[in-house]
């Protein structure tokens, strides 16, 4: 699944080719958007911004008005040039925006919706969510805050919760979890102050090298060139801890029952 990282260097992309471009041609397999459409046309009208807020995108129109996308597991936002040969099936588009220069296609995006720029920063799913790790204005101790207001739930499971912080996924969890040391089972009540930082910190620094144009090559968190060293814990149940050598633990965790990996030596249980 996309996580922020992902999802931010698609808005950047977007941004880059969109911004300031009038929309020349919209289309749509959602009924809810060509509704939308057929009483305000999308036509006409220039694309202002394109931002991401966690694991959303936000397109912003004229006249007020914000395509909100979500990629869950298989959406993704590609950007092609006018003719140009796309690389996934036709079948799969969900949404076009065709500008002079550029043609934005989302694929198998399963969440989309218009929102009036009114109301999207104060109620509905935006409005809620934590501090964003990869925002110039995260602010950690709000993030702590927000975790530490979970006490009984799992370090692994808050860090999920985008109301608590906003853009971690299942990658970065695992991988912010072993970098701090700490075990993904701990309930947030037994973290320190200090240990529920240092998971911020490490959170956000893994994220953002992931979105810096040097990250173009796959995502890391070890800072490692050998393509098969590139994480830490994630995707690696039953191969050697690189610290210790212990195998590499794989469970399925929380109410979504989202895989979780860890090393028992490197993060011990809390007794
Ligand atoms: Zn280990």
């Amino acid at each position: 699944m996309p996580e922020g990282d992902t999802i931010h260097r698609a808005a950047r992309a977007l941004h880059t080719a969109l911004a300031g471009q009038r929309i020349e041609r919209f289309e749509s397999v959602f009924a809810h958007l060509t509704r939308v459409d057929a009483d305000q046309p999308i036509a006409g009208r220039h694309v202002q911004r394109v931002e991401a807020r966690g694991k959303h995108l936000l397109m912003w129109l004229d006249d007020d008005l914000v395509l909100r996308t979500h990629m869950r597991m298989h959406g993704s936002w590609h950007i092609y040039r006018p003719g140009e040969r796309w690389q996934r099936p036709r079948h799969e588009l969900r949404i076009l925006i065709e500008t002079q220069p550029y043609v934005a296609v989302a694929f198998a995006v399963p969440v989309a919706e218009f929102v009036p720029a009114g109301t999207i920063e104060h109620e509905g799913v935006v409005a809620e969510l934590g501090p964003d790790l990869l925002s110039d204005t995260f602010d950690t101790t709000e993030a702590c805050a927000r975790l530490a207001a979970r006490p009984d739930t799992a370090i692994a499971d808050a860090l999920l919760d985008q109301r608590a912080l906003a853009g971690i996924g299942n990658v970065f969890k695992s991988e912010a979890l072993f970098a701090a040391r700490v075990s993904p089972f701990a309930p947030v009540a037994s973290l320190a102050p200090e240990q529920l930082a240092r998971i911020v910190t490490t959170a956000v620094r893994q994220m953002r090298a992931n979105v810096a144009d040097t990250a173009a090559a796959g995502r890391t968190t070890t800072n490692r060139l050998d393509p098969s060293a590139r994480l830490w814990v994630y995707g690696r149940g039953g191969q050697p801890c690189r610290r210790c050598g212990t195998p590499i633990q794989r469970a399925k965790q929380g109410p979504d029952a989202r895989s979780t990996y860890w090393c028992e030596r490197c993060q011990p249980r809390p007794s």
